[in-house]
Formats: C-alpha cells, structure tokens, sequence
C-alpha cells in the first residue's frame, strides 16, 4: 500500500501541483491529513486571530494516478478513515449562517471516545466520519481547497465516508487527487461553518474508469447513487444537480426525460451538503434499487 504523509500538502487544486505521489491504477493509498486548520487551534483558549489562514483547508496529495487522461473519471472508493481522539468547532462573528448573533469567537474542544464525540455531560454525539475536502486538478486554474466545484473540492458531504465511492473527473493528466478536511460529526448544512474538525488518516483504493461520460461529482453507496453540485446561489446548485441526476437516468438507464422527472419526484431526495463554503453544495439522492 502506498501512503502518504500529512507533510504532503496542498491549499489550492491546481494543474501545475506536482505530484507528491504517482500511483499505477487500482492502487490502496493511505492519506494522513492534518484538520482544516493545520492543528493550529488545539485549546479553547487558543487565540482565533492568530491564525495563518495560509494555511486553512489543506489537503493532502496530489497524486498523479499513471494511465489517467483528460475525460477520463477517477473512482475513489473510501476503504476506512481513522481519526485521532479529539476534535473541535469554531463560530463567532460573520461565520455561517448565525454569524451576525456574534461579536467574538468561540472555540468548543470535544473529547472522541468509544465512537461518540462528547459536546457536554449530557449531549455524546455518535459519530459520522467523513472527508469533507476531496477533489482533482481542474483543467487550467487553481482552486482554493477551500472551495467546490465540479473537480470535488471542499463538497463537505457527510456521505463522502466509509464504503462510498467518489467519482471524480480527470481534468488533466494523472487526475491529482488530494483529500483531507476530516469531520467526526457534521449534520447537512455545516451551518456554523465548521463541522467537528478532526485529524486523521484515509485509506482510499483509486482506479481510472475509460470511455464513460457522467455528470460528476458523483458519489455511489451500497444503497444509493447520488448527484452533487456546487454553486454560490443555493437554487442554482439544486436545478444543476437535479438535472445531474435526470442526465445520469437518461444516459446510462435509458429513461425518458418525464420519466425520470416523475421518477426523481417521487424518490429522489434533494439535500443540502453545505451552506457556508463560497459555493453551496447540493446531492440528489436516488436508491439504486430503483435502477438496478
Ligand atoms: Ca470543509
């Protein structure tokens, strides 16, 4: 198995990156990833404005996947994330969605034990781990890990977890994967503008598919097929990953376009990743026995 440290890291998805890592593929590689701000907060009492955000959202990689070409699509399928033992969350002034209720910051540092993060003596939240930054080269610009779009990105999905696999375009030779920006617990929405951020470690098994076009990002479950996308109006990125979906049943499941619209209607639930990164990132999810 390959790995790769959490010294091996990248802020922006980027083109020109060079590669930390070149991998043949169906290759398993283990990431190790830092939390979205370096381990630059480990107490309450740290002080937020402190902070080097040049060194917010890293994510680990890139890796240069060999046989891997434009128009190709990259599988990640998520083997396993492990996490260390303690997590924290952040608001305060202008963050997320109640951020204009604060004049100060706050800092909360939540103990991870036996599979649950503990928020206060009477609230053990049970964990969700997730990836919440993951994503490709785009084509001929850089994007900031902080940010999604249609290479992946900072998506902050709660079903890029264990068992899923993530559909990703390649862009550019190799793809350049990169991941990292662990959450232990996030509900839909992120709506303060950080899930319990955590550092950890991902074992990833990455492969190239050829000769198929799909309306990516796109996530498979044992259960489901989703559809995500990203835009700064939340209603845009609904109609687009909509659309997504009704693409995916027409193309590769022969329905009619109405078909698919009454189908998506009745059994497709349209949810909100998150509202807080500078793009807001929406999944349609369909059941796959509806398509099997
Ligand atoms: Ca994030």
């Amino acid at each position: 198995m390959y790995q790769l440290s959490k010294d091996q890291v990248i802020y922006a998805m980027d083109p020109t990156n060079p590669p930390a890592l070149t991998v043949a593929p169906n290759s398993r590689i283990e990431f190790e990833t830092c939390d979205a701000l370096s381990g630059q907060i480990t107490s309450e009492t740290d002080q937020f404005d402190a902070l080097d955000w040049n060194r917010i959202n890293p994510a680990t990689g890139p890796v240069y996947v060999n046989g891997a070409e434009p128009g190709d699509i990259l599988s990640v399928k998520i083997e396993q994330i492990e996490i260390a033992d303690v997590g924290i969350t952040i608001t305060g002034k202008n963050m997320g969605v109640l951020g204009h209720l604060f004049e100060d910051t706050f800092i909360k540092v939540l103990p991870i034990q036996q599979d649950e993060a503990i928020f206060s003596e009477h609230i053990r939240l049970p964990l969700n781990k997730m990836i919440g930054v993951m994503g490709t080269a785009p084509k001929d610009t850089a994007i900031s890990c902080g940010v999604p779009d249609l290479h992946g990105g900072n998506m902050d999905c709660k079903e890029i977890r264990e068992g899923a696999t993530i559909l990703l375009p390649v862009n550019v030779p190799g793809g350049l994967l990169a991941l990292g920006d662990l959450h232990a617990v996030m509900a839909d929405g992120e709506i303060c503008v950080s899930g319990l951020e955590v550092a950890g470690t991902v074992t990833v098994t990455v492969d190239v598919i050829k000769g198929k076009t799909l309306p990516l990002p796109m996530i498979l479950t044992d259960t489901h097929v989703m559809a995500l996308a990203s835009h700064e109006d939340l209603d845009v990125a609904v109609d687009t990953a909509v659309a997504n979906m009704a693409a995916y049943l027409c193309e590769e499941h022969g329905f009619s376009k109405s078909e698919a619209a009454m189908l998506l209607s009745l059994a497709g639930d349209v949810r909100i990743c998150q509202v807080v990164d500078p793009k807001k990132t929406i999944r349609v999810e369909l059941c796959r026995r509806y398509i099997a």
